[in-house]
């Protein structure tokens, strides 16, 4: 995980990576950020111009003398008074319109170019995480995933817009004013500036106290919050031991010390602003004690006095702010890195170089010498030979763990062998391209997930832009379609979490809908009838007895019943296949599957793990 930048220099390095690492999105939106860097310039420009009107009244209107300096202009001293008061009042107008007009077209289109910024990269970053491997998605926590491409995107428009800007017209608009200053008078600048680094002193001391301080209160409330939580999810226990009292205790303790760090933090900043305002006075002092000296002595004007000041107050404004954004800026790149390693993790499983479309298979598949494990020092499956002809339907059976599902998901190429090969109709399956192969390949699962749309959305994403006539024929296929007429609006009707307003069966065959639309030559059914009562039961099997019709099937499952019928029955222990061959071979062999055949015909299936484990034990 990244963490945040410390110094100046890390900082900027960290905006040259962010800059450098989006610039295809950013050179994009050039157009509206060159308008919004003009924008900045004039307003820099225009906030200079500010104390320019009420300087010029001030020299050629109420205390006009002799202006053989800085600043006089020849036509001035022949003009009517009055006609120049005019033309100088309408200057401060004009002046502070430019400087709005200026900063509106600067804050528009920056947000504008910086929205568009960042809405490309979240949704790059949302497809990249979706093409991220299974084997990426199983060790990383998806609340950091969301909060990356929800919050750290968010933050990274911080940094463009609500931070940076002001960082820039205000480091510009300070450079700017030095430099007039100078230009005006020197002497005078170097009394405004002797204040300046006592006040970054100051401001960067306290400001890095109060984060300190905020750093541990944020941290504080969350033990706080976790503290409650834990208390009210186990009350039960709380009570029957009479911990309250002892919890009370600790909650108020720690709600103490918050407070304590809260008012503190209050204090620091209160007195952070106090001691910037004694300086600003000391600096206005420094220089109205000297400048008024000058003014006498003719070496300046009262309007360049004023000019002074003005700049001076102006000048401290954004130098406060500073310390505040560098944190901000610094959280900000933090969330940028994290963003960044998102990005840069290379899928594991892509399309090698050369890829081909996949031509329709005949749906001929076979595993040759395979094993994989999901960590490199634990095996799962273990060198695996397996061979299907097109149309079979295979049929894996064997104890909870024994490496069915990820056989399956090998084919599916969810992930790669770390040995052997993997082949459809003859050709490795890295040789086709990703989705060409997938799309070749329809699956049905124990608890088919759907999702939070219309029923006809769900089956419809097995065949993306599939017809009505096409979702109607699928749903029948799975003795699906007269329950959907009878929901309240037919396949219109949005369903609920998860399906949450349809029955177990249900579920299954708009499951089985989805997979049928697809008219897949390779069908994996992993145990798509557990948990299903006798009558959703019947319904789904004939449904799955039609989708399968003509494909190679793969069937994962614990009732045999449903494996008597299969071409092939495998049964997989510990990632080795110990028995294959038709039910009657099997039954002949009296092995493994012939016990458990017979054991589960005796019981019943109802206590199928049961059998397992008491198989292995006699073992
Ligand atoms: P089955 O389908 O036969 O019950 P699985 O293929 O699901 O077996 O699991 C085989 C073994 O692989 C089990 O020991 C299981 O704990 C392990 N396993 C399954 N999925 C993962 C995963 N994503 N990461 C690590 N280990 C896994």
């Amino acid at each position: 995980m990244s963490r945040r930048p410390q110094n100046t220099k890390e900082i900027l390095m960290g905006i040259q990576r962010i800059w450098l690492r989006f610039s295809p999105q950013i050179r994009k939106q050039r157009w509206l950020l060159t308008a919004g860097c003009l924008g900045l310039v004039t307003e820099v420009l225009a906030r200079l111009l500010v104390p320019i009107p009420l300087k010029l009244i001030f020299d050629y209107i109420i205390v006009p003398g002799d202006r053989s300096l800085p600043f006089t202009i020849p036509l001035i001293p022949d003009t009517n008074t009055l006609v120049l008061l005019t033309i100088f009042t309408i200057g401060i107008v004009a002046v502070t319109g430019l400087q709005a007009a200026a900063a509106y077209v600067s804050s528009v289109s920056m947000s504008l170019a910086s929205t568009r910024i960042i809405t490309e990269i979240r949704a790059q970053l949302y497809t990249h995480l979706q093409r991220l491997s299974l084997s990426f998605h199983n060790q990383a926590r998806s609340g950091d995933l969301i909060t990356r491409i929800t919050n750290d995107t968010g933050r990274l428009k911080d940094v463009m817009i609500t931070t940076a800007i002001p960082l820039v017209v205000n480091n510009l608009t300070l450079v700017g004013m030095v430099g007039v200053m100078f230009w005006l008078n020197w002497e005078l600048t170097l009394i405004a500036l002797t204040v300046f680094p006592l006040f970054l002193l100051t401001t960067v001391r306290i400001t890095r106290r109060i984060h300190g301080l905020a750093k541990q209160q944020r941290k504080r409330e969350g033990a706080m919050a976790a503290l409650a939580a834990e208390a009210m999810g186990a009350i039960k226990v709380v009570k029957a031991l009479s911990l309250e009292g002892m919890l009370e205790d600790s909650f108020s303790n720690q709600n103490q010390q918050s407070l304590q760090e809260g008012v503190k933090t209050q204090q620091l900043s209160a007195g952070l602003q106090r001691t910037i305002q004694i300086l600003v006075a000391v600096a206005k002092a420094l220089v109205l004690w000297r400048g008024v000296q000058l003014v006498l002595q003719q070496a300046i004007t009262p309007g360049d006095l004023l000019v002074f000041i003005t700049y001076l107050k102006t000048a401290f404004k954004p130098t406060r702010q500073l310390a505040k954004q560098t944190t901000q800026i610094a959280k900000a790149i933090a969330s940028g890195e994290r963003v960044m390693d998102l990005l840069d993790t290379v899928p594991a499983i892509r399309d090698s170089r050369g890829a081909m479309e996949a031509p329709a298979f005949r749906g001929q598949v076979s595993f040759h010498q395979v094993s994989f494990g999901y960590k490199s020092d634990h095996s799962i499956l273990n060198n695996l030979n397996l061979e299907a002809q097109p149309g079979q339907k295979v049929a894996l059976v064997g104890p909870s763990g024994g490496g069915k599902s990820t056989l399956v998901s090998l084919l599916l190429r969810l992930y790669d062998p770390d040995e052997g090969q993997i082949r459809i109709d003859g050709h490795d399956l890295r040789e086709y391209k990703l989705e060409s192969l997938r799309r070749q390949i329809t699956i049905v699962l124990q608890e088919s997930i759907l999702f939070g749309v219309s029923v006809r959305d769900n089956i419809a994403y097995g065949l993306l832009g599939a017809s009505q006539k096409e979702i109607e024929a699928a749903a029948r296929l799975a003795n699906a379609h007269d329950f959907i007429m009878a929901l309240p609006q037919g396949y219109d009707t949005i369903l609920g979490e998860r399906g949450a307003t349809l029955s177990g069966g249900q579920r299954q065959r708009i499951a089985i809908a989805r997979a049928a639309i697809r008219k897949a030559p390779i069908v994996i059914l992993d145990e798509p009838t557990v948990g299903l009562d006798n009558a959703n039961e019947q319904a789904v099997t004939e449904a799955l007895d039609r989708l399968i019709q003509g494909c190679t099937t793969f069937l994962i499952t614990h009732d045999l019943r449903g494996a008597v019928n299969a071409d092939q029955i495998c049964y997989l222990e510990k990632g080795t296949i110990l028995e294959s061959g038709t039910h009657d071979q099997l039954m002949r062999l009296r092995g493994h599957y012939a016990t458990l055949y017979q054991l589960q015909t005796a019981l019943g299936n109802s206590i199928n793990e049961n059998i397992y484990a008491w198989q292995s034990t006699s073992r």
